[in-house]
């Protein structure tokens, strides 16, 4: 996985790089989209590269994330996609630093100017900040943090499709921590206005960095504890208790969503 601190030493041919046009990631059509661009191998296939945005380590060697313009694309050589094309067809730890660079690379992008007093900004506190030079306010990347959670009732599984995408999936219901809430808090808020339901004896599962643009789903798992059914249709198009062996199509393993899932039915 990246280890993310900072990078001591100056750019070199052996360092890694993640290359993206805008927010579409660039893969060689070489070698598998798990293997990360060489410094040298980017500029063999794009020309002279800038250093681009520090990440951190990848197996021991500085890796940076870095926007090329589309001109310097061959359509015979490289492919270019969004990061989701990606999901479940890469280790989790390269999705994860693809992840990184995307969110660092939009923030340094949307954070040129300071949202204060609009003076320049640049990098501060090691690279890990950009600082306003004329009153000195830092930004530091924006993450928001959501709440994801697997309703238990007995054997059965509450999935909801969500109204509007027209995915095909039923999952678990999600939604973001409001500023002054818990995560517990949002998980109760959250299940009861989706679906209606109270729900109990909420406990936390594990993570999972969602870089859509910046989220950071927390997994959770809640009993129910009353109510019935009730859809905002607003956010939810159907939701219904589902036992292991009849669930519609839930969302692949690689998601926290499809975790929580496997988990739950193992658990019952
Ligand atoms: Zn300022």
């Amino acid at each position: 996985m990246l280890e993310i601190k900072p990078i001591a030493e100056p750019p070199a041919p052996e360092d890694y790089l993640l290359v993206f046009i805008g927010s579409d990631v660039v893969v060689s059509m070489q070698r598998p989209p798990e293997q990360i661009w060489l410094r040298h191998q980017a500029e063999e296939a794009f020309g002279e590269l800038e250093a681009g945005e520090p990440l951190g380590y990848w197996l021991g060697q500085p890796c940076y994330a870095l926007e090329i313009s589309l001109d310097h694309l061959n359509a015979l050589e490289h492919i270019s996609g969004g990061l989701l094309t990606l999901f479940g067809r890469v280790s989790d730890a390269v999705f994860a630093t693809y992840g990184r660079a995307l969110q660092m690379l939009s923030w340094r992008r949307d954070h040129r100017f300071c949202g204060r007093c609009g003076g320049f900004t640049q990098p501060s506190d090691a690279g890990k900040a950009l600082a306003c030079a004329a009153c000195g306010l830092s930004s530091y990347p924006r993450l928001n943090p959501c709440v994801i959670v697997a309703v238990g009732r007995g054997d059965e599984l509450l999935l909801a499709e969500a109204a509007g995408r027209a995915s095909g999936f039923h999952s678990t219901l999600a939604g973001f921590i409001e500023p002054g809430e818990t995560a517990e808090e949002a998980v109760r808020r959250e299940v009861y206005e989706e679906v209606g339901l109270s729900v109990t004896n909420v406990r936390y599962f594990h993570s999972q960095p969602w870089p859509f643009p910046s989220q950071l789903m927390l997994g959770f798992f809640a009993d129910y504890a009353g109510g019935e059914i009730v859809v905002d249709p607003e956010e939810i198009a159907h939701a219904a208790w589902y036992r292991r062996g009849e669930t519609p199509r839930v969302p692949p393993p690689a998601s926290i969503a499809g975790q929580l899932i496997t988990q739950f039915y193992a658990s019952v």
